[in-house]
């Protein structure tokens, strides 16, 4: 028997009893003749002593230990004289009365404890060491309690998991696929899915009712902190369901899940449509844990004789409370955050309401006390707050807007992380125009049905047909999507048409859903949950990859087991691929 305990174990009840533990040699410490050493596994820490007494035989076989080396340890547990409050077995240790060494280590690369000296690439590089990590080990218990939570959850409702392929079909919507090559089938290429969206709808066809699945999805997208290549859904369809159906189901999932894991209630979540998010937040993700809300103030501010303001679409505002006494320097820093190519506005006009009821704006010459009292009022602003403008085309401005309401909301330390604010943003568009490819493109996915009400527009003005889709946010993160699909194949090649598919290529790519659409198919909808991100939420972690074992890094690599990577020409020949990497001669 390796061990009687867990290294997370022994408490002062446990004094005097003989025990055996197993685990990592955390840390050696010799204090005179005494010798300690800090033994870990998962579940924690125990001090081992070895005394001045000891056999010289277990003495010499402490003083070979290094760090990370694996023991067996023997001994009985006694009371500390020097107690350590920080853990939980501080209060006793484990006199040693044997000590097996079962697997020597290398120095590590970096010190495997809380605060460690390794940056991220050798953590990364040494992955299996840093998982040692608590924390990092307790990302991923967090994440498994996570998961075992979803499933009870829906399974209790009757949800059944089901597993879909991996090997899929290329399809030209959405984000670009990996593809993986058939030897059987040479030239042609399996897909790995972007998400299990027709399979999900293929079990509805087939009368599963309510389906789930935690989900592996793959998009070969350029990676950002809060996407990785591949990534987990949890992804659920259900049938004979209105959008009110599906909202009352999940918004109970995340409700349970708050409860269970944070121990948090959180009230209903509102619900907003997508036109509202963006012109009072300017982004279709708004961040409830502050108000800052934009405020259009066109109207008000224009026809005074300031030529750059007069011909602006649009003019909004936010107003910043507390700030009035901004100095010129943190002005010209926000200035200079608006003018950031990534956010692209051409400058920033404030308002001071000075503590004193005055008002001081950056545009004097053009207005009056009066006017810039009328602005404060229509931001319902009070002596102390800062007004930001910015102005321009409307579609961008309010994106640019809601970009410095984040940096505020972060400048004044209002984005808590234990504070957890979800709502639904409902009411997407269906569509929307690529400009350059001079087509529409489906908002949410080609599946999702438009709001019966819209559906007569399709045609006459497809812009502003509303989708049957809904996104679950918190925080200002989009942590769900989903829609009521359409489930009428006359529909669904009506919308095949308005993304441009001729016929035979609707056919070629979703023959298959089109068909099973002929054979009774339920209403129907659901809703995928990025599962990364919300256990990184819930985790108060900004990177997604910090919850993944084994993640990739920015450039899409695994470090650790170095891949992407070349395979060899007999494979390539067997796939029937010849390679031409721009530079090198063609490999066959
Ligand atoms: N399959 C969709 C996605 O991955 C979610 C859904 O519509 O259920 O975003």
């Amino acid at each position: 028997m390796y061990r009687t305990h867990t290294c997370g174990e022994l408490r002062v009840e446990n004094l005097d009893q003989s025990v055996c533990l197993s685990g990592w040699v955390q840390k050696v410490r010799r204090l005179g003749a005494m010798t300690f050493v800090d033994l870990r596994d998962r579940y924690g820490i125990t001090q081992l002593v070895v005394g001045e007494g000891a056999p010289a035989a277990l003495k010499q076989a402490v003083d070979r230990l290094g760090r990370e080396f694996v023991v067996q340890a023997r001994g009985r547990v006694v009371e500390r004289a020097s107690k350590n409050n920080k853990i939980p077995t501080g209060e006793i240790e484990v006199v040693l009365e044997a000590l097996g060494i079962l697997a020597e280590s290398d120095t590590p690369p970096f010190t495997i404890e809380e605060q460690t000296d390794g940056g991220d690439d050798i953590r990364m590089k040494y992955r299996y060491l840093d998982l040692r990590r608590a924390a990092v080990r307790g990302n991923l218990e967090l994440r498994h309690r996570m998961a075992r939570a979803v499933r009870n959850y829906l399974s209790d409702l009757d949800f059944i998991e089901v597993e879909t392929p991996v090997l899929i079909k290329s399809t030209p919507e959405g984000a670009r696929d990996f593809v993986v090559p058939s030897r059987m089938n040479p030239g042609q290429f399996y897909a790995l899915p972007q998400s299990p969206q027709t399979f999900k709808q293929l079990l509805m066809v087939s009368g599963f009712d309510r389906y789930f699945q935690i989900v592996k999805c793959f998009r070969d997208e350029d990676l950002r902190a809060d996407r990785q290549p591949e990534f987990t859904q949890v992804d659920c369809e259900m049938s004979f369901v209105e959008q009110d159906d599906v909202l009352e189901v999940f918004e109970g999932l995340m409700r349970h899940l708050f409860r269970e894991i944070r121990g948090i209630e959180v009230g209903p979540f509102p619900r907003m449509t997508w036109g509202e998010a963006m012109s009072e937040y300017g982004c279709d993700k708004p961040d409830l844990r502050f108000g800052m809300k934009i405020v259009e103030l066109t109207g008000i501010v224009q026809r005074k004789g300031f030529a750059v303001v007069d011909e602006a679409e649009y003019v909004g505002a936010i107003r910043v409370p507390g700030c009035a006494g901004y100095t010129r320097k943190q002005l010209d820093e926000l200035t200079d955050f608006v003018k950031r190519p990534q956010i692209g506005a051409k400058g920033l006009l404030y308002v001071r309401y000075d503590e004193d009821g005055s008002l001081r704006s950056s545009v004097d010459k053009f207005y009056t006390e009066v006017d810039l009292t009328a602005w404060a009022a229509a931001c319902e602003a009070v002596p102390g707050d800062l007004l930001l403008l910015l102005l321009g085309e409307r579609a961008k401005t309010l994106p640019r807007l809601g970009e410095l309401r984040i940096e505020m909301g972060n400048r004044l330390g209002l984005r808590d992380k234990n504070t957890f604010k979800p709502l639904w943003v409902t009411d997407f568009p269906l569509l929307e125009w690529d400009e350059e490819m001079r087509r529409f493109y489906a908002m949410h996915h080609p599946f999702t049905s438009p709001k019966p009400e819209d559906v007569e527009k399709m045609e006459s003005d497809p812009a502003s047909v509303r989708a049957n889709a809904y996104d679950l946010v918190i925080n200002g993160v989009e942590i769900g999507g989903g829609s009521i699909r359409i489930h009428d194949s006359a529909l669904q090649s009506k919308m095949f048409d308005r993304l441009g598919f001729t016929r035979e290529e609707a056919e070629a790519q979703f023959g298959f859903l089109l068909g099973a659409f002929k054979y009774g198919a339920p209403p129907h909808g659901g809703i995928a949950f990025g599962f990364d991100r919300l256990v990184s939420l819930f985790a108060g972690l900004d990177s997604i990859r910090d919850v993944i074992a084994f993640p990739k890094n920015n450039s899409g690599r695994d470090v650790m087991i170095d891949s992407p990577s070349d395979v060899s020409p007999t494979q390539l020949e067997e796939l029937c691929i010849s390679v031409q990497i721009p530079g090198t001669p063609v490999t066959r």
